[in-house]
């Protein structure tokens, strides 16, 4: 009786997190530190990037998914402020129907 292998490749795949800007409906990779994409983070006040920043623990980000800790309640309130800001300037028109 012989074992047919049910994986050929032995090729290590190592876990990518997808991650794009946070922006709805934008689909730009971005490196997982970053909020956004560089257009849009473009259109944030300085304030609110600072914000964003001061807030921000790298660790978040990190690979060990299990190992994160979880973002700072500030780091969320200064991250929805500068997406809603965005957002707003960028308020996709009125669906259709
Ligand atoms: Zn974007």
């Amino acid at each position: 009786m012989s074992q047919i292998p049910l994986f050929g490749s032995r090729r290590r795949v190592r876990e990518v997190i997808p991650h794009h800007c946070h922006v709805n409906g934008c689909q730009v990779p971005v490196p997982p530190k970053l909020l956004m994409c560089r257009r849009h983070w473009k259109l944030v006040p300085r304030r609110l990037q600072r914000a964003v920043w001061v807030h921000f623990n790298p660790a978040q980000c990190g690979p060990d998914v299990e190992a994160r800790p979880l973002p700072t309640k500030k780091w969320h309130e200064a991250a929805d402020a500068a997406l809603r800001y965005v957002e707003k300037i960028e308020a996709p028109p009125p669906a259709p129907g």
